[in-house]
């Protein structure tokens, strides 16, 4: 079989590899979409685990199960998480299953950028969904980041009703202001450098898109809220500026979720005698667990979330380089994905 491996930042490569081999309590998939992660074209991101087969938001449909194998059958489409937690450890009981030793080290073989992969136990037992046969491989393969987001809207706090602003307008960003509009917030503000991602947030249900490029976020988001701040700040870009100017953005009694890790090295500076008297929560917010996928699938087959609102750009495996390098630098992309012969 084909598969796409990470080097470098867009040193990929297609390479020949034997087709893995299911155990008894495993499946083989044969992969139909899969989608590439912001995270996935951050250099130093990539650095810390190439040489590597990326692919974390698969679809596919189960080829072959193993033995032992009875809850899922081959012909179903299915969703598979790269990562799936215990369930019974500490983290577990806690709900904080990105913080599973279990999870951390679960991963589907070799990845998702490739015609076929492996689904150990641990994932085909606690985060392998098989998809209602009206949402298709395309949106199927948007339950892991909806799951991502689904998981810091709740961390958010109390969405409905609120003042929501969303910097960054990536695919993350577009998908924070549908599911924020759908949770009922009364005013959700985008922020990006782009101008079209800002069209895009608004054609999705954006009360007002501010575009950085041009002016100040931080008193456009005073003058828009009132000079009240927003109630829920979502950080996208993995900056400490960005944090920044979320922290400078959030109304007293306000929330700030980081979503996406900074280097590193990168150190914040905050005034510990603002977050206390203004009671600014700052939390983080990282990937999400099988209750987020679930609720994620939700959201997807009831229509809140579909392909359509946020895939731009479509690549055949053989073509990944040029995937990776459009996700990576292309201003006009939202969500890039990876589609499969057969699909
Ligand atoms: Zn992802
Ligand atoms: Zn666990």
């Amino acid at each position: 079989m084909k598969v796409a491996r990470l080097y470098d930042y867009l040193d990929i490569r297609i390479e020949d590899e034997p087709i893995p081999r299911p155990g008894r309590r495993e499946a083989l998939v044969r992969t139909r979409a899969c989608g590439i992660c912001s995270g996935d074209v951050v250099p130093w991101y990539i650095r810390k685990k190439a040489p590597l087969v990326f692919g974390h938001e698969p679809v596919g449909e189960i080829v072959e199960v193993g033995a032992d194998v009875r809850h899922l059958q081959p012909g179903t489409r299915v969703f598979v998480h790269h990562h799936a937690p215990c369930l019974t450890c500490r983290a577990c009981q806690r709900g904080e299953f990105v913080q599973c030793p279990v999870w951390r080290s679960s991963r589907i073989v070799p990845g998702g950028m490739a015609e076929y992969f492996v689904v150990p136990e641990t994932n085909l037992a606690g985060d392998t969904l098989a998809l209602p046969d009206g949402v298709g491989d395309e949106d199927g393969a948007l339950v892991e980041p909806t799951a991502c987001v689904v998981k810091s809207l709740t961390r958010a706090g109390h969405v409905a009703d609120a003042s929501a602003l969303i910097i960054g307008l990536g695919v993350m960003g577009q998908l924070h202001v549908v599911l924020a509009k759908h949770l009922g917030a009364r005013q959700v503000i985008g922020a990006d450098l782009v101008p079209g991602r800002c069209a895009r947030a608004r054609d999705l249900g954006a009360d007002a898109a501010i575009d950085a490029s041009a002016g100040d976020v931080v008193a456009e988001v005073a003058e828009l809220t009132r000079g009240e701040g927003a109630e829920i700040v979502i950080v996208g870009p993995a900056t400490i500026e960005a944090l920044e100017i979320g922290l400078r953005c959030v109304a007293k009694g306000g929330t700030v979720v980081q979503f996406m890790g900074t280097p590193p090295e990168a150190r914040l500076q905050l005034s510990t005698f603002d977050l206390y008297f203004r009671e600014i929560r700052l939390i983080p917010s990282y990937s999400c667990g099988p209750v987020e996928t679930r609720a994620a699938l939700g959201y997807i087959a009831a229509g809140v979330v579909s392909a359509t609102q946020v895939v731009t750009h479509r690549f055949p495996l053989l073509a990944a380089k040029e995937a990776y390098r459009v996700a990576a630098e292309d201003k006009g992309a939202i969500k890039t994905l990876v589609t499969f012969d057969g699909a």
